[in-house]
């Protein structure tokens, strides 16, 4: 089976480096925005637009396309249902072209904010769906299949109000709990990652400037992605940007296309330096030979070189790895190898889930022994890195 357009000498997927930063220092966003540069177009370089009308209409939709001269646009009556890019059939050879390369507009009718209680209290209409990265694990493409590109929700006024509404109706947290001791945690980025959106739009503009009137509550993203256009938003403290941090060789097995871990580290100061609060996503952790060693080496990597300013706000999430059955045999389609990892039967337990899907995790003996460990790494190599939760 022909593979997709990212791939090593070998013919198998690698994670590739976007930038570098002694190519492209943070300053560069000073003159020219990062999303711009050539190394921002190696990941998202616009060709086509498939949209809903409502949505070209929009004055985002318009913005979006004013950026975008020249690029094909096709009408659609729904971002839910467009053939030719959804699904896996006959898209494993080219999804990553279709992630580089395609954008879809629409507009979110359903805007409800979700109670959450683990990473964040609440997760908030997001200003997206789908990726223009392509972790082999990634959950995001539930729904739309695995080749889902970006979709960009137009109507963002409409989500910042329902956002509004929704932290003022919670009037002030009164009581602290593991997502954040004082404020609101909403989670802004579940289905997608906010710092890539922001090469495209200024959704995630917007929304780290609502939060930053709304003194009760925090936005809160993971990312996987180093924007340094990102760094001028000024969140004033109301915007938690949570680094995922995986050991390197994971990272280039597993989370194809995203900016190496080594960047997402060095990123951190400069993002606390830009009102941001700092937080990292230990995750997934992928048990395979070996794995204790390589996290080890990765939090002693942490407590290096991130400057002690960094690690005084830092806290973690840590989350093993959830597994789809579906997901796993797309993926022997193309990136066989990170089924060795993944997939790993006499470790795993499945479950179905509500909407019939056959969901895999560690089994649960497995799974407690396995977060002690890493628990007790943090202890020994990373004691200011306070623990959020574990899942
Ligand atoms: S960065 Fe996040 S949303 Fe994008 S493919 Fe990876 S896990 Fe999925």
């Amino acid at each position: 089976m022909e593979r997709p357009a990212a791939g090593s000498a070998s013919g198998e997927p690698e994670q590739q480096a976007l930038f570098g930063w002694p190519d492209a220092p943070p300053a560069q966003a000073a003159h020219q925005p990062f999303r711009d540069s050539p190394q921002a177009r190696r990941l998202l370089d616009v060709r086509e637009v498939y949209a809903e009308p409502a949505a070209l209409d929009s004055p985002r939709g318009r913005q979006i396309m004013a950026r975008l001269p020249g690029v094909r646009v096709t009408e659609v009556d729904s971002h839910w249902r467009i053939p030719s890019l959804h699904g896996n059939d006959g898209n494993i050879a080219r999804w990553v072209r279709i992630k580089t390369e395609t954008l879809v507009l629409g507009v979110k009718h359903t805007l409800a904010t979700r109670p959450n209680g683990r990473s964040a209290d609440w997760i908030a209409p997001g200003p997206s769906n789908g990726c223009a990265m392509a972790c082999a694990y990634c959950y995001v493409p539930r729904r739309k299949g695995y080749a889902n590109p970006i979709t960009l929700f137009t109507n963002i006024e409409a989500i910042v109000a329902h956002v509004r509404r929704h932290v003022r109706a919670q009037g002030p947290k009164t009581t602290p709990n593991q997502c954040d001791p004082q404020a609101w945690v909403y989670d802004i980025g579940e289905n997608g990652d906010c710092s890539v959106d922001a090469l495209v739009c200024d959704n995630t503009a917007d929304l780290v400037a609502a939060f930053r009137g709304l003194p009760t509550a925090k936005a809160s993203f993971a990312t996987k992605f180093v924007n340094p256009d990102l760094l001028a938003l000024d969140p004033q403290g109301r915007t938690r940007v949570r680094f995922s941090l995986m050991p390197a060789d994971d990272a280039r097995l597993l989370d194809i296309r995203t900016s190496p871990v080594a960047e997402r580290i060095a990123a951190a100061a400069d993002f606390l330096d830009a009102s941001y609060e700092v937080h990292f996503n230990l995750s997934p952790v992928v048990l395979r030979p070996g794995w204790q060693r390589d996290w080890a080496d990765l939090l002693i990597h942490l407590d290096d070189v991130l400057p002690a300013r960094v690690k005084e706000q830092a806290a973690a999430e840590i989350i093993m790895l959830t597994h789809n059955q579906s997901l796993h045999e797309v993926n022997l389609g193309w990136h066989p190898r990170a089924e060795e990892v993944l997939w790993q039967p006499a470790a795993q337990e499945t479950k179905r889930s509500q909407n019939g899907a056959l969901n895999v995790r560690y089994a649960r003996e497995i799974k407690q022994q396995s977060l002690t460990r890493i628990q007790q790494l943090l202890a020994s190599h990373a004691p200011w890195l306070r623990i959020r939760y574990a899942f």
